[in-house]
This record gives C-alpha cells, structure tokens and sequence, in this order.
C-alpha cells in the first residue's frame, strides 16, 4: 500500500524530472505527484487529500510574491523549500509561513539533502518526542514547530510526571527546560533519575540554555544532557538539534542491534546471550527465583548440508530458530552456534518447561518438510540448577549429550 503523497512544485522540467526520480527512488512508499505552476499545484491540493509532503520551488511562472508557502500553509502540508533565490528576507518570510525547511539550490549536494529532508519528513511522525516545560510561552513556540515538523509530541509540565510516564517507555528524544518551581525536585537530580535508567543513546537529552548561565549549562552537561539549544533560538537550530539528535540516537540503536542480533536468524547472537544472561540469572538469584536452560541441537545437520546444500541448511536452520522463538517467548533465545541454540529463562513450573520443550521436538519433526522441504531433527538438553551460568550450561550440555547418544530426537533433562 501507498502511504502519503509527496507534492513536487517545480517550474523548470528537467530539474522537475530529476526531484522526481529521486523523491520515488528515496520514497518508495510515496506517490509523487507533479505540478509545474501554482495554479497547478492548487488543483491537486483541491482534489487530493493525501498529500501531507511538499518539496517546492519558490519562483513559478504564476508565483513571483512566494504565494506558493502560503498556499502550501493554508493546505497544512508539511514544506520543503528548494530554491535558487536566498536572502535573510526570504528566509524569514518562508519560516513565517510555516516551512519544515529551506534549501539552497546549488549543486548536487543540496538536491540529496532536499530529498533527504522530505524522506525524514514522511518518517517523522513515528517518532516521539517530550518536551518538560512549565513555561507556557516555549511550549506553544516549541509545540508549534515541532509539528511542523510533524513529530509526535507530549507535553509534562511537572519532573515527576515525566518520571512516571518513563516507567511504561521512553520517548525518542526529551528537550528539558529548568521548571520555574524546583521546590520539590532540582533539573539535576531530574536528569540524574533519567541516567540511572536510560544511557545517553536510549534517550538523548536536550536542554534549553539560560543566556548567561554558563555554570548551570556544564553542570547540566555533567549530569548527563547531550546537548543544549540557547533560549533564543530559530526555528532552524531548533529543527537541526532535534534531527541530529534523533539521527545520532537511531545510528547507535541500529549499531546495537547489529552487534546483539545474528543476521542468519534474527534471533540473539552469543554474545548478547552472556551479557544478557548474565544479568538475568544474578537477578533471578537475588529475588529467589528458579530458572531453565535449554541448549537445542540439528540431528545430522551435517548430512542436510551434504545432501540438499548450505541454502537450504539456512533456510532449516532459520526455521528452528523462529519456532523455538515462539514456543519460549518469554524466555532469552539465542543462536548458540552453527546449527545450535541456547534459551534461558524463569521456570515456575519444570513440568510445563518439559511440555515446550516436547512441543518444539514434535513441531520440528513434523513440520520441518512442509516449512524447508526437509525432514530433519532437533535433540534437546535441559537443566533447572547450576550456581552459576556457566555451570549451567554445562549441565544442558550434558543433558544434550545424552540425547544424541541415546538416539537424538529427544528431550533430556538434567536437575
Ligand atoms: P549431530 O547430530 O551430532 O549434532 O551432528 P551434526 O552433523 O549436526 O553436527 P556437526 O557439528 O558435525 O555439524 C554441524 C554442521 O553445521 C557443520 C557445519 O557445516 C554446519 N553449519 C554450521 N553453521 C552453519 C550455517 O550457518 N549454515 C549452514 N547451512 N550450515 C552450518
Ligand atoms: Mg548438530
Ligand atoms: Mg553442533
């Protein structure tokens, strides 16, 4: 399905070809819809609903008075200026009429960022952002301007609400203005409550500026804000620190997920299984909880290989990995290596861990050919005790051991 429509405004045909190819290249989801003059652009505003994304020349033949912002404002769609004409004037006037952005015509460079700032424009409202102010003027300019940008906005005007709501999930980026009533709780130990929580990464900080307050801007800093904006900011430093804010964080989170995912399976990669066991399992002591360990191997995998190729070794292997996802999805599951998985959980009950477990063998041996068109087998060891992870591994490992000895194709538990 199509999502929203983009409206390009361009005068001049070839350079109109060219927005466009590279708006749909960028924009696969988006319909890009062509108007060389004003008029033109009118009509499709008039009988299309869809368009909430315009990247617009500024001079049209019908438009010499930059009546195409207006236009644009009038319709509440979301603009992208692209023009050949700069001026501190201009600037203002298109700011004035709304304008997400504003960019040079002059080479290359400023076409990618044009359709760059489109694309982010389209992406914009899946992101979320809070703003903590109890000044009512910076919430109406910076509520304002963030939704013509079109983010997701959410408004806390005391800490300890913002607090609470962090308790159910975190916003994509916060901007922190100093409340004028500290008397309860200071912005440091507001953004020192954060940290204990979120990294820098999780969720950027950004904090207003007071002019003048050097000391107070650094020891903010120092407490863990990423960034700060002066609180006489333009509209275009506003929007600049907000995208690269939100641009560094996604970087990071998709660094991680690189580093923690395995790109075979989509499952947890090894090394993201200690990290995270590791912390489970101290916590799970610490609350006196019991746990479960399941390491889970491919019978003859090897002969899968031989026989029917290393694709189609992928493609079993991607399967087993995703129904043991399902069948543990409260659990940690991981590829452990090769063709080998690990699964780490709470066990409230070893009876209903050894039913997965059973379902998961019977699953794999009856529906392996219908998923990969080949019949294969899983053998599974699983233990409930060990003091430490690494004993515990050693125990299901044991425990798989035994069930590839035994015949494979089995669930053997050690405990
Ligand atoms: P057993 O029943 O004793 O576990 O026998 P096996 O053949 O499954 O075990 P073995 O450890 O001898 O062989 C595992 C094979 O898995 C060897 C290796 O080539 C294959 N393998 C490991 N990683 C991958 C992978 O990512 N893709 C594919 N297709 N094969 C893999
Ligand atoms: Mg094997
Ligand atoms: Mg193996």
């Amino acid at each position: 399905m199509l999502s929203e429509k983009i409206l390009l405004i361009e005068d001049q045909k070839s350079m109109a070809l060219l927005l466009q190819a590279r708006l749909s290249n960028c924009c696969p989801k988006s319909e890009i819809v062509l108007a060389h003059t004003l008029q033109e652009a009118k009509k499709q505003l008039e009988t299309d609903v869809d368009i909430r994304v315009c990247l617009t020349d500024l001079t049209l033949p019908d438009s010499s008075n930059y009546e195409v912002v207006d236009l644009l404002k009038e319709y509440k769609v979301t603009t992208v200026v692209f023009t050949g004409s700069y001026s501190e004037a201009v600037r203002e006037r298109v700011f004035d009429a709304h304008v997400a952005d504003y960019v040079i015509k002059d080479g290359q460079n400023s076409i990618d960022y044009a359709v760059s700032s489109v694309h982010a424009l389209l992406k914009n409202p899946e992101k979320h952002i809070w703003v903590v102010s109890d000044n009512i003027r910076f919430i109406q300019r910076s509520q304002g301007l963030l939704r013509i940008q079109r983010y997701q906005l959410k408004v806390f005007e005391d800490y300890s609400d913002a607090i609470r709501a962090l308790e159910t999930g975190a916003p994509d980026l916060m901007i922190v203005e100093r409340l004028s009533d500290e008397r309860k709780t200071s912005v440091y130990d507001f953004v020192r409550e954060i940290r204990m929580k979120f990294s820098d990464h999780d969720l950027p900080l950004l904090a207003i500026e007071q002019q003048g307050k050097l000391n107070q801007s650094i020891k903010l800093m120092k407490y863990g804000v990423g960034d700060l904006l002066s609180d006489t900011y333009s509209p275009e430093e506003l929007y600049l620190r907000v995208k690269k804010n939100l641009e560094q964080s996604q970087a990071y989170k998709e660094i991680k997920r690189i580093s923690e995912i395995d790109s075979l399976t989509e499952i947890y990669n090894r090394r993201a299984f200690f990290e995270k066991a590791e912390i489970l399992f101290k916590q799970y002591k610490q609350e006196g909880k019991n746990f479960f360990l399941i390491m889970a191997d491919i019978d003859h995998f090897k002969q899968v290989n031989d026989k029917y190729g290393h694709l189609v070794g992928d493609q079993s292997i991607i399967f087993a990995a995703s129904y043991l996802r399902s069948v543990f999805s409260n659990a940690l599951v991981a590829r452990f290596g090769g063709e080998e998985f690990i699964v780490f959980g709470e066990c409230t009950s070893k009876e209903k861990i050894l039913e997965l477990c059973e379902s998961f063998r019977q699953e794999i041996e009856t529906q392996s050919y219908a998923s990969v068109e080949v019949e294969f087998t899983i053998s599974q060891g699983v233990t409930c005790k060990g003091d430490t992870l690494d004993k515990a591994i050693a125990f299901a490992d044991k425990a798989l051991y035994e069930a590839k000895g035994s015949g494979r194709n089995m669930v053997v538990s050690k405990s």
